[in-house]
């Protein structure tokens, strides 16, 4: 059996298998990553301010106008769907695998494919809550230009984790039981730049590490196999 072959089999036989994943497993859907010469970084010269602070806590209630123009035109994609990535683990859950999703994403396409055990570890750009009153919104509820306001006057804030905010604990807790109770860990997508999320391979106590990534990451060399190919291709003919 070839390689790919006996990855195959282990990852069928495992008993649970663990997927941490960032922005390379959606931009087959059009969404653009951070870090690729065409991503969200080619952007800071349009603004005048770099991407960082742009997406900071303190930048959102400084200059929420500034934020939101930004946010809806460049963070949402209501019509993205799921691709090859996101519906070969949806798959291979449905077919009686246990699969646990921790992903950096916030485009909500997990959920979409169909996965069930999913944790969003920077939030969901299509949930809202007021910052007065705490009352929660859709996206399909609120204005998408301006600022969007809660009936009670308060400043509507997405759901997403901001430079200088935590990770929401619940997500990053569930991630981390599921990574240490797995026998197989997929990393793809990812730059493995972004801590803490990128510190979450390093709880990984199973058999096979795996990372699937277009580009080189600072943790290359922590896992047992590495293709520096396409999320989508790698991860149909590894759990086909
Ligand atoms: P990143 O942008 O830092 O890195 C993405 C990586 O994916 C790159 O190394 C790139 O080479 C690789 N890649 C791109 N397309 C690929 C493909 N088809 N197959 C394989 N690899 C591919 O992304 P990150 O590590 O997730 O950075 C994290 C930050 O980016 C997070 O804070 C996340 O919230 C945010 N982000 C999310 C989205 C989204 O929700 N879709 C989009 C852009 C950025």
């Amino acid at each position: 059996m070839d390689e790919l072959g006996l990855l195959r089999k282990e990852i069928g036989e495992a008993r649970s298998l663990f997927f941490l994943g960032g922005a390379g497993v959606s931009t087959a859907s059009g969404i653009p990553d951070f870090r690729s010469p065409a991503g969200l970084y080619a952007i800071e010269s349009r603004y005048g301010v770099s991407y960082e602070e742009m997406l900071s806590r303190d930048y959102f209630y400084d200059h929420p106008q500034e934020f939101y123009e930004f946010f809806f035109s460049s963070m949402v994609y209501p019509r993205a769907k799921p691709n090859k990535a996101h519906l070969a683990l949806a798959d291979f859950e449905k077919r009686g695998h246990e699969v646990h999703i921790a992903t950096q994403n916030i485009d909500g396409l997990h959920r979409k494919a169909g996965s069930s055990k999913v944790y969003e570890l920077h939030g969901n750009v299509y949930r809202y809550y007021c910052t007065r009153c705490a009352r929660r919104f859709s996206y399909g509820e609120i204005a998408h230009e301006g600022v969007p306001h809660c009936p009670c006057g308060g400043i509507l804030k997405p759901e997403v984790t901001l430079y200088g905010e935590e990770l929401p604990q619940q997500a990053l807790g569930a991630a981390l039981r599921a990574v240490r109770e797995a026998d197989v860990m997929i990393c793809g997508g990812t730059s493995l730049r972004v801590y803490p999320a990128a510190a979450i391979p390093e709880y990984f106590m199973g058999k096979c590490k795996i990372l699937i990534n277009k580009e080189a990451t600072p943790l290359d060399p922590y896992f047992d196999y590495v293709f520096h190919e396409d999320i989508g291709k790698t991860l149909e003919a590894l759990l086909s």
